[in-house]
């Protein structure tokens, strides 16, 4: 069965947490006992089962180190599984994005109807922009506070599509809900019959798995080289493309070609090797090749580069100076970089742009920039490559900034 990530973002107090509850309540994903504690508890409290407070408790739970870990929360439906990848704030979700420590697929964007877009609404779904994080979905929570108002859905919808489109995301659905009572969650709602979208759930089970980019060219970082009895084995993980025995590639930066003589998926030797497989090949003249190189095929390559566009996130206290020395990593490369122009320089909460043609970044701040490396890199835009698309600074063992490529010059 697929297994899909997603992540959940939107102002606070807009039910986020309720939502997380509602879901493993509704697919079943809790066990009896712990529903019928949470019934009684919330019952002592005078209210309904709380959702919210279900997982406090689980989060509780987590603390003393029992069963669910509330920062991958797993559930699934009938056709697939989800991990809901839980960001304590943005500040750890953009970092663990640009870092890949954490790849989410799709994002679920929640707006409470009554309040309408807020600060977080906005601050959140332009990060997710930022990220490239185009599969979304944005449910209007809390209906039931408008008295299930199609007028009011409409409004803040408007509203919500207006802002999204100018920050260039275009959700797949606006599903009215109300996580609390579990409306149109996983079943349709009685209560809101001029809806005639899909439940909350079968939206995401429309949504697509990102597939490993199987039908793009070969992208092939080097990430070592190892000499194993008098062999040299290059060993790395194929991003793009497949990657052939007998196959001539191109080696960048160098742009000497060479032909791949045997492919190792360990522990067995194969013909060929595709997207996401790790792997060590062979190659003719395999002397001239190290970490860092990029393998890719002769009419098709990536771009070689030392000047780029990018959108940075600065996550640092030290502040960020223009034309400062850094060290930057993409994929398996490593250099010296400086930025030479921070075009905007932006608060991240507000998204004001607080300056333009900057000088300095300070923490939390996003800058979009013009970037020069030492030596060229081999890039590609991000939502062409990730991995080749995105960057990060490092200072010391700190990384103190995460990138994402707009634009190659
Ligand atoms: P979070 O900060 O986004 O995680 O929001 P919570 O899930 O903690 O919800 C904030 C408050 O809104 C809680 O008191 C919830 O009970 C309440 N809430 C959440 N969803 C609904 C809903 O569909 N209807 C109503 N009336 N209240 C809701």
């Amino acid at each position: 069965m697929d297994v899909l990530s997603f992540v959940i973002v939107g102002h606070v107090d807009h039910g986020k947490s309720t939502l997380i509850g509602r879901l493993l309540y509704d697919t079943g994903s809790l066990p009896p006992d712990k529903i019928q504690e949470v019934r009684k508890a919330s019952a002592g409290r005078g209210r309904e089962t709380e959702f919210a407070y279900l997982l406090d408790h689980l989060e509780e739970e987590r603390e003393q180190g029992i069963t669910i870990d509330t920062t991958q929360v797993f559930f699934k439906t009938d056709s697939r599984r989800y991990v809901i990848i839980d960001a304590p704030g943005h500040v750890e979700f953009v970092k663990n994005m640009i870092t890949g420590a954490s790849q989410a697929e799709a994002a679920v964007l929640i707006i409470d109807v009554a309040e309408g877009i807020k600060e977080q609404t906005k601050r959140h779904s332009y990060m997710l922009s930022l990220l490239g994080l185009h599969q979304v979905v944005v449910v209007l929570n809390k209906m039931d506070l408008v008295g299930f108002s199609q007028e009011r859905f409409d409004a803040v919808k408007k509203d919500a599509q207006q802002w999204l489109k100018s920050i260039s995301i275009e959700p797949f659905f606006y599903i009215p809900i109300s996580a609390i009572n579990g409306d149109n969650i996983a079943a349709k709602s009685d209560k809101m019959t001029w809806y005639t979208g899909p439940s909350f759930l079968e939206s995401l089970d429309s949504l697509k798995n990102a597939q490993p980019p199987q039908d793009k060219a070969l992208i092939f970082p080097v990430q070592d080289v190892y000499k194993i009895d008098g062999d040299r084995i290059i060993a790395g993980r194929v991003e793009a493309g497949v990657l052939r025995a007998n196959q001539l590639v191109k080696v960048l930066p160098s742009g000497q070609t060479t032909k791949v003589t045997s492919i190792q998926k360990f522990p067995s030797r194969v013909e060929l090797a595709v997207a996401g497989e790790s792997i060590g090949i062979t190659t003719e003249d395999p002397l001239f090749l190290d970490r860092g190189d990029v393998l890719c095929t002769p009419d098709a390559e990536p771009t070689l580069t030392d000047t780029f566009d990018a959108t940075i996130f600065w996550m640092s206290k030290n502040e960020f100076k223009k034309n400062k020395k850094i060290t930057i990593r993409c994929a398996t490369q490593e250099t010296t970089a400086k930025v030479e122009r921070i075009d905007s320089r932006i608060d991240s909460s507000t998204l004001d742009i607080l300056e333009r043609d900057a000088g300095t970044l300070k923490n939390l701040e996003v800058g979009q920039v013009t970037i020069k490396t030492k030596a060229p890199l081999v890039i590609k835009s991000f939502n062409d490559v990730r991995e080749l698309g995105r960057f990060v600074f490092v200072e010391g063992d700190n990384i103190c900034a995460g990138g994402i490529i707009t634009c190659d010059k």
